[in-house]
């Protein structure tokens, strides 16, 4: 069975490495999840010491996730494409989008296999929902993948969910381009969802130095550089903003506070 964490608490399988820290694991340690192991949580709590508000962040972009999703969703979108998908938590993208249309249809992508192995156990009765590990750096490997071949159907609008997933690319490795690979398959009518690791407070810089010294990645970028991902989209109001400010349920208190502004994004609509 893959329900392996709670059938046999000692079962890991082999493809999940616990001798290095993992960005899905970190990242469901810094929101309080359970998903995680001990070098996982050393840079959860290295990243604590010197950014105390990351734990906020990640709640307050997870928040924005679902806002954006229930946006899109209640705009007829009714298939997403969620690349950098995480961990499964409380709330997830296939409920958010299925509680407003109970026919939509959801691929998350990971490249990650502990994404595949929690999300499986958790979706194996849902035929709307799918799961595949795969890199965002292989568009082409997502659009063709078998999973999504006939499952999600790009001559329509889709959502796509980028989000706090392109921090995790270097420069180097031309994240522009990318996004715009991932922009030129939308059809009209499709929507961009994409969150961002934001270099808004000299303390961000510190838990970047952090991430990037203890797990490889995660590049903060600034306001400029991020809204740059939207080029050619229509953006949905308010824009590319700090994630609580992103169409709030609440109204918002400020200052937004660290964990407030270390994550910025947005929706955009392609024309
Ligand atoms: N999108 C979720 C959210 O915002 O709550 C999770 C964000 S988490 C910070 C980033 C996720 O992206 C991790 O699960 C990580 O494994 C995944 N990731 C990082 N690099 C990736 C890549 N090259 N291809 C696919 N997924 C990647």
């Amino acid at each position: 069975s893959l329900n392996w964490t709670h059938e046999d608490p000692d079962y890991l399988p082999p493809e999940i490495d616990t001798s290095r820290p993992s960005i899905a694991r970190v990242y469901d340690a810094f929101l309080g999840g359970k998903d995680n192991f001990a070098v996982d949580r050393a840079v959860a709590l290295e990243g604590m010491k010197h950014f105390p508000d990351g734990g906020e962040g990640a709640r307050q972009n997870r928040a924005m996730l679902f806002r954006g999703v229930k946006f899109m969703a209640e705009q007829g979108i009714d298939q997403f494409l969620d690349i950098g998908s995480g961990l499964p938590t409380m709330d997830n993208t296939h409920s958010v989008a299925q509680r407003v249309n109970p026919d939509a249809r959801v691929v998350y992508v990971d490249n990650d296999p502990i994404v595949l192995a929690h999300a499986r156990a958790l979706l194996r009765t849902d035929e709307k929902t799918r799961v595949l590990t795969a890199d965002m750096r292989e568009p082409e490997k997502i659009f063709n993948h078998p999973e999504v071949e006939g499952f999600l159907d790009f001559s329509r609008p889709i959502g796509l969910l980028l989000v706090a997933v392109v921090h995790h690319l270097g420069d180097d490795e031309g994240p522009e381009g990318l996004v715009d690979a991932y922009k030129a398959r939308m059809a009209p009518g499709s929507y961009l969802q994409l969150t961002h690791f934001c270099s808004c407070a000299p303390e961000v810089r510190a838990l970047e130095g952090v991430l990037l010294t203890m797990l490889g990645t995660g590049r903060a970028r600034d306001m400029s550089e991020i809204v740059r991902f939207f080029d050619g989209l229509e953006p949905v109001e308010p824009g590319v903003v700090h994630v609580p400010e992103w169409r709030p349920e609440r109204p918002v208190t400020y200052p937004l506070g660290l964990g407030g502004i270390c994550i910025a994004g947005g929706v955009a609509r392609k024309p």
